[in-house]
């Protein structure tokens, strides 16, 4: 069944408006539990490590994925549009932001977010994930890490409160 609408005429205000942002927050949420995933003992050790080489921002670390977790993204980022009707513009313009903000977030420049961003943490917080590995593992919303006690402590609000989730692992606790 064809999910990606083409014509403007198949194109209601509810799949205008509504579905393009579910899908943005529901893509970005499984986003965050294959990341999560990824540190897990095994598959870090095996898949993960190759991205959190890159303890230095650098844009082009932003695809500096073993290929079977660029496989894992790639079908968390685009299987939904495939099940929930949404038009291509929308579908494009979504799949750009995530693009353009991950390479964005691995820049090394401290970009701040828009006004309007208001799910978005700035570039520092991505750095913070490859530096100490068990926090911060939202792609956009770091609404995720709050949600589930894995944002780091200076993105908390004055916060102490880390995860202290054994089965996360970073690169500093791979190979114990
Ligand atoms: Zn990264
Ligand atoms: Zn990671």
């Amino acid at each position: 069944m064809r999910r990606l609408l083409l014509d403007v005429v198949d194109y209601s205000m509810a799949a205008g408006i509504l579905f393009p942002g579910l899908c943005f927050f529901i893509c970005d949420y499984v986003i965050y539990w294959v990341h999560r995933a990824f540190h897990t003992r095994f598959l870090f050790k095996h898949i993960h490590v190759y991205h959190h080489q890159y303890n230095a921002p650098y844009p082009w670390a932003a695809f500096a994925v073993h290929p079977i977790e660029m496989i894992a993204n790639v079908l968390a980022l685009f299987s939904l549009f495939f099940i929930v009707p949404i038009h291509w513009v929308p579908y494009t313009t979504i799949q750009s932001y995530n693009l353009y903000h991950t390479i964005q977030q691995h820049s090394g420049i401290d970009f701040k977010p828009s006004w309007w961003q208001l799910w978005r943490a700035d570039v520092m917080y991505h750095d913070a994930h490859h530096m100490i590995g068990r926090v911060n593992f939202s792609l956009s919303c770091h609404v995720w890490d709050k949600i589930h006690g894995t944002m780091h402590e200076s993105n908390r609000n004055q916060s102490s409160k880390k995860s202290k989730d054994p089965s996360i692992i970073g690169r500093s606790s791979a190979n114990k």
